[in-house]
């Protein structure tokens, strides 16, 4: 298959397809994962610190004995980093599991905590040449505008949920209208509402003699978006690699948008309760930690 690759803002190229490694936290499973991505083809491999499987994945990357550069790889900063000494330590921590001098991209994962000074340390690992380009991941546009107009080095990403039933039209404008490029997650929405049988998709993809992960995919390609799924099987990592062969008409196009329901299959990211969960978890105990240490003896 011939590598769609998008240009970032900063001039840096990235594979338009990839493959993610969320939920594979077993190491055995995951580096088995990733080395079989990559001998399909897949060359941008998304991980993460909360997914505590960056040393698996390093460790794939290295058993391929791929060129470093033709790897595109990214991982992202949890909340529990999220100021600017902490983030400093977890850029450096992420290096270390993954094993590599640089990476791809890095991306803030979610727009919590302080971000302005998580950021800052995002920017002095890029220009230090630790981080080829730098991103951030769930943020709104009012999140994402404060950003640019606290900080020096505009996001070149903005990886978000996107799939048939969560379009984020408007997002994909706003983001492509800043010259941000959207990055999309969950494109299958982990298979929620029985989706890789969807009478709609599966008659769209038998008028291109293609499986609904390959219609679903191939829409995303043609929206620009970039688009990262996951799988612990081979053939289907063959199969979702392969979106690239065919081009859907403007009336599947168009088919396809009638199933959004405009809301998200996982999260509320504006949900206090949500926010809660997924800062509070990791934070509330350090903070709980802190405070007792402050108590006089
Ligand atoms: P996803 O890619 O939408 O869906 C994964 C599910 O689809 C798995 O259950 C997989 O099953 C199944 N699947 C994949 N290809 C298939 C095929 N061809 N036929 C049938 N079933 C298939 O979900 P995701 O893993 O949540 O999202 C993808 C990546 O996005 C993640 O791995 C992660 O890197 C990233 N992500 C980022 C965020 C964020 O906050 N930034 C959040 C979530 C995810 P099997 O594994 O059993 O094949």
């Amino acid at each position: 298959m011939v590598e769609q690759l998008v240009e970032l803002n900063n001039g840096v190229e990235m594979p338009q397809i990839g493959f993610g490694v969320f939920q594979i936290i077993d190491e055995q499973k995951c580096e088995s994962a990733v080395t079989q991505a990559l001998q399909v083809g897949y060359r941008l491999i998304d991980t993460a610190t909360a997914y505590q499987n960056e040393v698996a994945v390093g460790r794939a990357i290295k058993k391929s004995g791929i060129d470093r550069q033709a790897l595109f790889i990214t991982s992202k900063l949890w909340v529990a980093d999220a100021s600017y000494e902490r983030a400093k330590a977890g850029i450096d921590a992420s290096l270390n599991r993954l094993g590599l001098d640089y990476l791809d991209l890095y991306l803030l994962h979610q727009p919590y905590g302080d971000v302005i000074g998580a950021w800052r340390a995002l920017e002095e690992a890029y220009q230090a040449g630790k981080i080829r380009a730098i991103g951030v991941s769930n943020f709104y546009a009012d999140q994402l505008k404060n950003l640019e107009l606290t900080t020096a080095i505009r996001p070149a990403i903005n990886q978000i949920e996107i799939n048939p039933w969560y379009q984020q039209t408007d997002a994909v404008q706003f983001l492509h209208s800043e010259g941000i490029q959207t990055e999309a997650w969950a494109p299958f929405a982990e298979g929620k509402q029985d989706i890789f049988t969807n009478q709609k998709l599966v008659a769209i993809g038998e008028r291109y003699g293609k499986s609904v992960s390959q219609v679903i995919l191939r829409w995303l390609l043609q929206r620009q978006i970039v688009v990262i799924s996951k799988t612990s099987h081979r053939d289907r990592m063959e199969t979702n690699h392969n979106s690239c062969d065919f081009e859907l008409d403007d009336q599947d196009m168009q088919q396809i948008t009638t199933l959004d329901q405009h809301y998200s299959q996982f999260f509320n990211h504006r949900d206090p309760v949500t926010i809660d969960q997924i800062f509070g978890t990791s934070i509330q105990k350090n903070r709980a930690a802190n405070w007792k240490d402050s108590l006089p003896s």
